[in-house]
């Protein structure tokens, strides 16, 4: 495996403005990218600097890659799906692992929480966002995980190391994993998590049709802890796996360098909370991939 000297994740205003100054620091960076973020949902963007009219934020995107693979960036379409590593960092991806001396998380802020009743009042007591995190606690015990792509996928096979059971519930969405796998999935639509003081389990909402075959449906699925793993990881839950510190807010907390908590992990944009615009996103990403290169830097001259 080559040894990258930068990995940016995500190619939205943040990860190509890191890539930019990353690339004219002579870095090479990697940009690895699935989808498009906040800017899918932005029907105008008019408030950047040097737009004399209004451009789509898919066009705003798109200029974006373009600007950035005019500079030689390399741009991976693939979709991360947590970091690893011990003296350097293992970025797993759908399209296969990569190495890194650093990493620059810009995949944006995540979208809201499902508004599955009981998702939100049991964080903390069984509900959680992060399998590496939190996978110890429940040895032997069963679990669920809700998604239906291959990031839940992830998650589930993390747990599986330690659980007696793991389900995956797609919550009535057709199934997206992009490989064979052991792991058993309930496609049926879910009510809620329930429980007293922890969760004790998933309420699915029964099908009336099956029933009426004859079939018995249970509508009540036991489990000791619920994973939360819908769509794709985003920086928060890589920061998580990674051990590296969170804001009260829930963002990745950053200094002014740009760097996390644990050295070598950069992050900007959207993750880091603060104002949510195209403008901060630049400039976070701008500091982040300078500061990227002088880590980088310090690394080799062993200081
Ligand atoms: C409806 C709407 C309107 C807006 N209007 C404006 C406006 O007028 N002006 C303004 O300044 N801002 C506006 N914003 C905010 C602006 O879009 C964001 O602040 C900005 O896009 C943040 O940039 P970012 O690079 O941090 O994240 P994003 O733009 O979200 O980019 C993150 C990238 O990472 C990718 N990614 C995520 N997870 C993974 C993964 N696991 N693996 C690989 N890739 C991944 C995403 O697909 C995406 O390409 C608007 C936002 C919305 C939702």
């Amino acid at each position: 495996m080559k040894l990258e000297k930068i990995i940016i994740i995500g190619a939205g205003p943040a990860g190509i403005s890191a890539a930019l100054y990353a690339a004219r620091g002579n870095m090479d960076p990697l940009v690895i990218n699935h989808g498009i973020g906040a800017l899918e949902k932005a029907e105008k963007i008019e408030n950047y600097y040097g737009l004399d009219h209004p451009l789509s934020g898919r066009e705003l995107f798109e200029t974006g890659l373009a600007q950035a693979r005019a500079l030689g960036v390399r741009i991976l379409d693939a979709q991360v799906l947590g970091v690893g590593g011990f003296d350097t960092f293992e970025v797993h991806t759908t399209e296969g692992d990569f190495e890194a001396q650093s990493v620059i998380l810009a995949t944006g802020s995540k979208r809201a929480a499902p508004k599955i009743p009981g998702v939100k009042e049991f964080e903390g007591k069984g509900v959680s966002y992060c399998a590496v995190c939190d996978a110890f606690f429940y040895r032997g015990k069963e679990v669920a995980v809700l998604g239906d792509s291959d990031f839940a996928l992830h998650e589930a096979e993390e747990l599986a190391n330690l659980a007696s059971a793991v389900t995956i519930y797609t919550d009535g969405r057709e199934p997206r994993f992009s490989r064979e796998h052991p792991i058993p999935v309930n496609t049926m639509k879910i009510q809620a998590i329930e429980g007293e003081e922890k969760v004790a389990g998933i309420r699915l909402e029964t099908d009336m049709s099956v029933q009426e075959e004859g079939e018995i449906v249970p509508s009540f699925m036991p489990a000791d802890g619920v994973f939360v793993a819908i769509g794709t990881a985003g920086s928060t839950e890589i920061a998580k796996q990674m051990g590296a510190e969170l804001t009260d807010k829930g963002h990745i907390k950053v200094d002014e360098n740009m760097q996390t908590t644990i050295p070598g992990l950069f992050a900007a944009g959207d993750c880091t909370g603060g104002l949510l615009q195209v403008a901060k996103a630049v400039y976070e990403g701008a500091q982040a991939g300078i500061e990227a290169g002088k880590y980088i830097r310090s690394l080799r001259s062993g200081s």
